[in-house]
């Protein structure tokens, strides 16, 4: 899998702060899943906080925590060994425990036109949604009040500004209007998470908007 397009500083920075929405956060572990440059600078930023950790003033709890906090350990019950679920299909590790499996599991929704989406339960700072896109096939034409990532997992996409493949993930804001159209071969799966209302330019999309929650 060639990368070409990754996540940025900021975004990398907020996830390891913990400052993300959960929708983000979720973007975000599965694109650092399937990429070592982006996994490569988030351990660096996940350094930088550490230090700051390290270096920071400390503040004395009660005399009973440490005791209240033993106790507390001891008497959970004893952890029942689940295996971390893996890959499955196109989905990597982190989205697939998130699923609890493989594009098979999730109750897509059509949406016209052989496209179909599938919003995930996360908090409601943000939203995540799964796209289908058969090959040849585009989403509405769209703007952005806010931040869209996209993550790409099987197929590929063209927008205005690229191409964007398994793995790369593209990161839209206020100034970008764009009308993704999946390319020839296998349907596009993306992984897309927006923290506020997509933009339409189109009528029809417009009033269909407020149904389909995009
Ligand atoms: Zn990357």
């Amino acid at each position: 899998m060639t990368i070409r397009h990754h996540l940025s500083d900021q975004l990398l920075m907020a996830y390891a702060a913990g400052d993300l929405p959960e929708a983000f956060n979720l973007v975000t572990a599965t694109h650092v899943s399937l990429c070592d440059e982006c996994r490569a600078r988030l351990a660096a930023f996940e350094a930088v906080g550490g230090a700051v950790l390290q270096e920071a003033d400390s503040v004395e709890m009660s005399d009973a925590s440490l005791a209240a906090c033993l106790d507390r350990i001891e008497q959970m019950p004893q952890a029942t060994h689940r295996a971390p679920m893996r890959r499955a299909g196109c989905f990597p590790a982190p989205l697939a425990g998130y699923i609890g499996g493989g594009p098979e599991s999730v109750k897509w929704r059509n949406l016209g036109a052989g496209v179909k989406q599938a919003i995930l339960r996360t908090g409601r700072d943000a939203s995540a949604r799964l796209l289908y896109i058969p090959a040849g096939q585009a989403v509405p034409d769209h703007g952005h009040r806010g931040l869209e990532l996209t993550l790409v997992l099987q197929g590929a996409f063209r927008d205005d500004a690229d191409r964007f493949g398994p793995g790369d993930i593209e990161i839209a804001d206020e100034a970008v209007e764009h009308t993704p159209v999946a390319e020839a071969g296998p349907a596009c799966i993306c992984l897309a998470a927006t923290d506020a209302p997509l933009r339409f330019n189109a009528l029809i999309p417009r009033l269909a908007q407020p149904f389909l929650r995009i």
